[in-house]
């Protein structure tokens, strides 16, 4: 018996169920993904155990020697997957690194502009109720009528507003972004240009999405999401911004850096440097475009931006009369894991909407193709056709379950 389940059974309980439950489920939000047992392996490592406030060859710590050795390898790694001239591996979260930018180049009143939280971008680029709308003055841009990013529009308010920083990057964005067309435009009003590429970041490590790298003064992302890693924040940055933006995760906003986190990311860039990483994505790309198709074009419903470039796309339920909080559930209790999102324009509230967010990233992990994604698209769609008749939910779960057992994700 292991160590956990006899000093915390109640805790091991819960890890055994969420861990039989990430089995048994087929997991389509768009922002998680499944880590390899190397990366979660660092992650439970001693390296837990580590103050090493500061950075490399610099600490406020002693005993720091191999921590650091941890570290260096993360930024170099980092650095060559993406052609980053610097990096920072110690934010603790997405939106950590992304507090940090807002606070190494702007301060409280200034104004920032990033895409609208309805219309597809995250709520740490300016949110009324996050830090970044509280704090600073947010001028936000949205989508055209086909539901692509409005490049005109984001042109002319950059150029009416001129805000400190201009953001690119979005967590419900299907498509692919002209982060040169952005980058134009801060260059010509003077503005910082920053991408936070959380969502598409495992796609841009394999080529398979554009690189903002070398348009951008700073690049944030999550590690978790396409890249596949662990849970945690990343910023790359042109080296003449390295000294503002390290300082502003140390000692600005974080003290000591979770250096097992750190050492797991480590494993994750080098993961991400195989040519396997690159046939997952090729594989992550096939299978959401495959959803996409039989979604929008054999069952009937409509796909925001008419098809996706990416990982992720949004379904417009409006035509089944379904809201996404009752399809979010109804797909719940087939074992089919999905999240509400609005869509462009959406008459219900956030809490309700109209869409459903699905992406392909977790289950092309468990080894799922375009056969599967083919299947699992009828699936979703055979629920939202009846999503309160319990014998097609039944249905649905025993064949969720037959492709589960198929394709485990972690062995057993
Ligand atoms: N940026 C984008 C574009 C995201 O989609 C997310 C996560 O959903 C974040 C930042 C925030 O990351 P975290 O949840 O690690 O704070």
């Amino acid at each position: 018996q292991n160590t956990l389940a006899k000093v915390d059974p109640e805790l091991w309980q819960a890890i055994e169920a969420e861990n039989r439950r990430q089995e048994d489920h087929i997991e389509l939000i768009a922002s998680e993904n499944y880590v390899s047992a190397a990366v979660m392996e660092a992650q439970g490592s001693q390296l837990t155990n580590k103050y090493a406030e500061g950075y490399p060859g610099k600490r406020y710590y002693g005993g720091c020697e191999f921590v650091d050795l941890a570290e260096q390898l993360a930024i170099d790694r980092l650095k060559t997957l993406f052609g980053a001239e610097a990096a920072n591996v110690q934010p603790n979260s997405g939106s950590q690194a992304n507090q940090a930018v807002l606070m190494a180049f702007a301060k409280p009143g200034d104004t920032i502009m990033g895409m609208s939280l309805a219309e597809g971008g995250h709520l740490t680029h300016g949110m009324p109720l996050n830090m970044s709308g509280k704090w600073f003055n947010v001028v936000a841009y949205g989508l055209d009528k086909n539901e692509e990013i409005d490049y005109d529009k984001m042109e002319a308010l950059a150029r009416e507003h001129k805000p400190r920083i201009i953001i690119a990057g979005a967590s419900a964005y299907a498509l692919r972004i002209d982060f040169e067309r952005f980058a134009k435009i801060a260059k010509e009003i003077g503005a910082i240009f920053w991408v936070d590429m959380a969502h598409y970041a495992g796609l841009i490590a394999a080529g398979y999405y554009p690189n903002p790298v070398p348009h951008a003064d700073v690049v944030t992302s999550t590690t978790h999401k396409t890249l596949r890693g662990p849970r945690g924040g990343i910023i790359l940055m042109k080296a003449e911004h390295e000294k503002a933006l390290n300082s502003a995760i140390f000692p600005g906003l974080q003290g000591g850096p979770l250096m097992h986190v750190i050492a797991a990311k480590a494993v994750a860039f080098k993961e991400a440097a195989e040519p396997e990483f690159k046939r997952y994505q090729e594989q992550v790309l096939a299978n959401a475009r495959v959803m996409a198709r039989v979604l929008g074009e054999e069952r009937g419903l409509r796909i925001v931006s008419g098809r996706t470039e990416s990982h992720v796309f949004l379904v417009d339920l409006q035509s089944k009369n379904i809201t996404g909080k009752e399809a979010e559930a109804a797909l719940g209790r087939a074992h089919i894991t999905v999240n509400k999102n609005s869509i462009p324009n959406d008459p219900q509230k956030p809490f309700v909407t109209s869409g459903i967010r699905l992406g392909s990233p977790a289950m092309t992990t468990r080894g799922f193709t375009e056969i599967e994604a083919e299947r699992i698209a009828h699936l979703i769609a055979d629920v939202l056709d009846n999503p309160n008749d319990e014998a097609i939910t039944e249905n649905v779960r025993a064949k969720v379950a037959e492709l589960c057992r198929k394709f485990p994700v972690y062995g057993a």
